[in-house]
């Protein structure tokens, strides 16, 4: 019996037809349908299930390839938009419903924060000022101190999962201390590590002003 030729693209790889639906999940684009783009580079070429984690949750989920043309061909996404949120942490966004928190009592964090750099602050001349620990998820929980007219202000964007720290001088200008997000997945682990390297940075600045002032 004679051996039918076959096409290279056939031999190799998987072996199977190349068909939308391969194995594989891929998907080739149809880059006619993307987005106007201004760039030649990070165009996709096909779609492939991508596994992501949510900055809401820290929940594993699959941006499947099908999804993917969906958002970029029929919702004509930003070709640099990528899957950020997990399905319920989408549905929860849109109606409005606050994102699950890394660690319950987030107020609790910043009374962590503070008695850490406390006494470095009140060596400096620093006295507590005021605070705000709002239950809103979408305002910031801080906490101010006062130098005579100069004010440090810690902050804790609970949305962000994000540490800031920002320095206010006399004549009104501002001075960005520390800015440090929560990596995810947010796990106490990496709660406790971004806490350490944010009072750090935080507790340098002070030296620093210190030694200047
Ligand atoms: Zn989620």
């Amino acid at each position: 019996m004679a051996r039918r030729r076959v096409p290279r693209y056939k031999r190799d790889g998987d072996g199977g037809e190349a068909t939308p639906h391969s194995p594989s999940g891929r998907i080739p684009a149809d880059l006619t349908k993307q987005a106007l783009h201004h760039s030649y580079g990070g165009v996709p070429l096909f779609y492939e299930d991508q596994p992501f984690t949510c900055v809401d949750c820290g929940k594993e989920e699959v941006w499947t390839a099908q999804q993917q043309q969906w958002w970029y061909e029929v919702a004509k996404g930003s070709i640099y938009s990528r899957a950020k949120r997990c399905g319920d942490c989408r549905r929860a966004r849109r109606a409005g419903v606050p994102p699950p928190q890394p660690i319950p009592h987030v107020g609790s964090l910043l009374k962590i924060v503070r008695a850490d750099i406390e006494p470095t602050l009140t060596a400096a001349g620093f006295a507590f000022d005021s605070r705000s620990n709002s239950r809103d998820w979408r305002e910031p929980a801080w906490n101010d101190f006062r130098r005579g007219d100069q004010m440090l202000s810690l902050a804790y964007e609970q949305h962000e999962a994000r540490f800031s720290a920002e320095f206010l001088e006399a004549s009104g200008g501002h001075r960005s201390v520390a800015n440090i997000q929560i990596p995810q997945p947010p796990s106490m682990q990496n709660v406790v590590a971004t806490i350490k390297e944010f009072t750090a940075a935080v507790i340098s600045f002070l030296d620093a002003l210190e030694s200047y002032s």
